[in-house]
């Protein structure tokens, strides 16, 4: 790795590479800075009465070249414990630290700023790592930072070895505002101040390990503040908080809406450091799509033209009427009415969606519900000539029929009783699959199944090859932010996860899906084709986001999870995750829907506008609050 200085700056590795000779240090005089006194004390001064004299009046307390005051230092001791800092450091150091210049390494979480053409920009900023909650919610507990409102997080490292150290320097005061706010960890380090109007003086802050060190004032406006290399003992790692000006500077009157934007990023604690961003868009936007492309296939050879004579031969159904009801690429929804007026689903879809034993699995088990559970569905047909469940046509279409159930998609305001029914269908699935599972010895190999390599790897891949994403590089990195934290997370509690039930699930259960009767007052699941191999906790999180974006009715969510649980208890592992899940979900769905939606010549997605938007919305609402579907139960 090499090293991030530029210009006059230096570290211990390109010292002895630079042409520019190291500045000489004039000789200066040094004070200590006192916190109980707040007054900076000359450093003989003080080791003649080997402790501070405090605010004692003699004629060598009041010579101001011994004792001075300075005003908008505040240190906290201990502001966090021993095992709070390993926790924090441990999180730290798993993301990714850059070279930065006088032998640092840094992180940051924030906006890119142009200082010298005073250009803001926020689209690397995803929000604020998730260790950061603890500490700001603990900083703003203190009245002096009730009104704190960090936009931008950075850690710096600093070692012996690279020679680390920070050069005198006022923090600009166009974008930060009054209050920066330092975290001290892993080992005590000076700070100092230097001031013109004190010439050949400096001042020492001794700043101990685990203290919060804020700048304030005349320390933070009229001294430039440093560290110097002597100072660094051992590593040293910081935590830097720095909040805007206030509202009523330039930077906030000519860009309000800019400065709010930002602030509403800031609240959310799924962020990845700017590093880290940039790394996961390097590795992925070369990366052409290399799951299997549909785009050769013509689709002209469905063949639905035929369906009269292939129910015919195949099924001994004749044929009335054909209603096309869904026509989606390589996919169709077909209602037929047979002579002797029956009605029928008939499906067709190409061999491309799903593979012909995965296919059948889901069938089987749909049939399984129907059949052994009285479940609320269809049922798959049995074709009279082959007596399958599928037939294969020009060997590229699969062709399934099934029973017409009766109903219309629910209306949002349908009663209170159908969202818990709804929860309630949901745990009956699991109970069932269950039994499904147990009972029969069916392979299931080749079922599709979530949350393996191959499936976290196609899901950043799509997210980089949808043309939307190229564009809207902010939607882009917020869900690759929210992808990324969620596998990281899901990573770190494998513990959990591995205990975690798993088995087949529906994968879109939401009232889209449903059917309502209103004369039996009775509902019907619909669709199993997107059902996969993954955890049952996932399929309760696309229930749960869907509900939300429907109704935005929290309500909704309880009594859905009420209806489930009282035929399924949640674990408590499953309850700690489900919000995790429920963004996880979110994320994936969002980056399918994006990628199979056109975008029109403003750049803007054609259908769905307002659906996309509001799954957005409260993939922001859950980003900000990462428990707001578990609190919802305290
Ligand atoms: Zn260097
Ligand atoms: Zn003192």
């Amino acid at each position: 790795m090499s090293c991030g200085c530029k210009g006059i700056r230096s570290c211990l590795k390109c010292e002895g590479l630079k042409t520019e000779s190291i500045p000489q240090k004039s000789p200066e005089i040094v004070f200590i800075y006192c916190n109980d006194c707040r007054q900076a004390v000359r450093i003989d001064f003080y080791e003649n009465n080997s402790k501070c004299p405090h605010k004692v009046e003699n004629e060598h307390t009041n010579d101001p070249s011994n004792v001075f005051p300075i005003d908008g230092i505040y240190l906290i001791a201990d502001f966090i414990d021993e095992k709070e800092e390993t926790e924090l450091v441990n999180e730290i150091d798993q993301d990714l630290w850059i070279p930065s210049q006088s032998g640092r390494l840094k992180q940051d979480f924030g906006v890119k700023v142009n200082f010298k053409k005073q250009i803001v920009k926020y689209n690397m900023f995803t929000g604020m790592p998730s260790y950061a909650q603890m500490l700001i919610e603990r900083i703003k507990k203190n009245r002096f930072f009730q009104d704190f409102q960090a936009v931008e997080l950075c850690n710096l490292d600093y070692v012996n070895e690279r020679g680390s150290s920070i050069d005198p320097h006022i923090d600009n005061t166009w974008i930060w505002g009054e209050r920066l706010v330092t975290l001290n960890l892993l080992s005590d380090t000076i700070i100092c101040l230097t001031n013109n109007e004190i010439k050949n003086s400096i001042v020492y802050i001794p700043l101990p390990r685990r203290w919060l060190f804020t700048l304030y004032s005349d320390a933070r406006y009229d001294y430039m503040h440093s560290i110097q290399r002597q100072h660094i003992q051992s590593r040293r790692v910081a935590i830097t908080l720095r909040e805007f000006v206030n509202n009523n500077e330039k930077l906030y009157i000519e860009n309000t809406n800019l400065c709010e934007k930002i602030i509403e990023i800031s609240k959310r604690f799924t962020g990845l450091s700017v590093g880290r961003l940039e790394e996961q868009i390097k590795q992925y936007q070369h990366q052409t799509n290399d799951i299997e492309r549909m785009d050769d296939v013509d689709v002209q050879t469905s063949p639905i033209t035929r369906l009269n004579d292939i129910l015919k031969s195949e099924y001994g159904v004749e044929i009335f009427t054909t209603k096309l009801l869904d026509s989606y690429y390589l996919n169709e929804t077909i209602l037929i009415t047979s002579s002797d007026n029956i009605k029928y689903i008939a499906k067709l879809m190409h061999k491309t969606k799903l593979s012909y034993d995965n296919l059948k699995y889901i069938l089987l088990f749909q049939n399984y519900l129907y059949e052994s559970c009285n479940y609320p569905c269809s049922k798959v047909l049995l074709s009279t000539s082959k007596n399958s469940l599928i037939t294969l046509i020009d060997t590229n279409y699969y062709l399934f029929l099934q029973t017409y159930i009766d109903g219309n998609e629910p209306s949002i305001d349908v009663d209170e009783n159908y969202y818990k029914q709804m929860g309630s269908l949901l745990a009956q699935w699991r109970l069932n699959y269950c039994t499904f599972f147990s009972c029969t010895n069916v392979i299931h190999d080749h079922i599709e199944e979530e949350f393996t390599d191959d499936w976290w790897h196609s899901q950043y891949i799509c997210l980089f090859n949808t043309k939307y994403f190229q564009i809207n590089e902010y939607r882009r990195n917020f869900l690759l932010s929210n992808l990324y934290n969620c596998q990281q997370k899901l990573k770190q509690s494998h513990i959990i996860t591995d205990k975690l039930q798993r088995g087949l699930i529906h994968n879109d259960f939401h009232t889209n899906n449903t059917l309502y009767n209103n004369n039996e007052n009775k509902m019907f699941v619909m669709d199993f084709l997107d059902a996969k191999k993954s955890y049952f906790l996932a399929d309760i999180a696309n229930a749960l986001f869907h509900l939300f974006v429907h109704t935005k009715n929290e309500q909704h969510l309880k009594l859905f999870i009420n209806g489930y649980c009282e035929l399924f208890k949640l674990e408590q592992d499953e309850l700690d995750l489900i919000d995790l899940f429920i963004r996880l979900k979110l994320t994936v769905s969002l980056i399918c829907d994006v990628s199979n939606e056109n975008i029109d010549q403003n750049d803007n997605l054609e259908h769905s506008n307002t659906f996309i938007d509001d799954c957005f919305c409260f993939l922001e609402k859950l980003s900000t609050n990462l428990y707001f579907v578990k609190q919802l139960f305290h």
